[in-house]
């Protein structure tokens, strides 16, 4: 288990970083907290012929709450989300998804920028920034980019990302005043990716009734899937367990998994559904109080 040679180098900062991605060539691989592309590159699934590690860029390693919403740079850790009560106040989803990554090692040394770079169907974050409205900035050779989650991810670990490309900085928007949110799945074991996971918000109205939700789900396609039958499906409605539940099985209808080593796609589509609507129904009986 050793990988193929590369070269390795440690740029001070984010320009040194980007130049050297633009002149190592497509075969240069950012490393981050390595969680992901350590692993791979051992069992030789990736080949870089050059690592550019992030570590020692002081400038990438911060995280901040802004009125609009949550801001991670490069290098924030799974754990700094984790440990920082004010965020978890701030969002449920966010509470709720970020213990279900691996285990605590794991999440002491792994990135939210990685994940979304690594762009694994399943992983939570992918699936919290299509939920959540992410904004991926990004910086190349050739300038820089601002990416909607909802367009970055364009298969299963592939993404919109450019050669020589760095994720600076995601931006994730806070969900409406007034909101719950709430993100559930289901792994075989703890720690290990799940099978299926899904996010929900939901904003109601003065009577009660919804006037916003968003859905996004995980391991039930290529790349997270934001569902918008069942979004409109329960606008304007009152958010009863009845209409949670019509939802839910309009986006199980939607769902088209594949069969893998996993579960079959059968099981999938209908766990996507089970899902959605305990993520809809806990969001719902979390709107209106804090955490959203
Ligand atoms: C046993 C185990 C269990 C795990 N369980 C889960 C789980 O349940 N859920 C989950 O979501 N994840 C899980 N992970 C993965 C973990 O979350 C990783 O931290 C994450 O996928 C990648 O983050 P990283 O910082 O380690 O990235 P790295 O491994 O350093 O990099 C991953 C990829 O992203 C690229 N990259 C990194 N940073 C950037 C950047 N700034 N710009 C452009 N490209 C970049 C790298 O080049 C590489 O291709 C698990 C990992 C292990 C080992």
């Amino acid at each position: 288990m050793k990988p193929a040679p590369f070269t390795y180098h440690a740029p001070a900062g984010i320009a040194e970083a980007i130049a050297l991605l633009g002149t190592l060539g497509d075969e240069a691989r950012p490393l981050a907290g390595g969680q992901s592309l350590v692993p791979m590159m051992n069992l030789r699934l990736a080949r870089p012929s050059a690592i550019v590690d992030l570590n020692g860029i002081g400038d990438l390693d911060y995280h901040r709450i802004e009125t609009e919403g949550l801001v991670v740079g490069a290098l924030c850790r799974h754990r700094d989300v984790e440990l920082d009560g004010d965020v978890l106040a701030r969002c449920a989803a966010v509470a709720d998804a970020v213990p279900l990554i691996g285990h605590v090692g794991i999440r002491n040394r792994g990135t939210v920028v990685g994940s979304i770079a690594h762009a694994d169907p399943a992983a939570e974050w992918p699936c919290l920034a299509v939920l959540l409205d992410a904004e991926i900035r990004v910086e190349g050779p050739h300038g820089a980019r601002r990416i909607p989650a909802t367009e970055f991810f364009r298969g299963a670990f592939a993404t919109d990302l450019r050669p020589g490309e760095l994720i600076v900085e995601v931006r994730f928007a806070w969900p409406p005043a007034g909101s719950g949110s709430a993100f559930v799945e289901v792994a075989r074991r703890h720690g290990d990716f799940a099978l299926a996971g899904a996010g929900a918000v939901v904003t109601l109205g003065l009577e009660g009734e919804v006037r916003e939700a968003r859905v996004a789900l995980a391991g039930v396609g290529p790349v997270p899937i934001r569902a918008i039958a069942a979004e409109a499906a329960l606008r304007g409605r009152r958010p009863d367990r009845e209409a949670c539940a019509a939802a839910a099985a309009a986006v199980a209808e939607s769902l088209r998994p594949t069969d893998d080593v996993h579960a079959p796609a059968a099981y999938r589509r209908r766990l996507g559904g089970t899902l959605v609507r305990r993520a809809l129904e806990t969001a719902v009986s979390r709107a209106g109080r804090r955490p959203s």
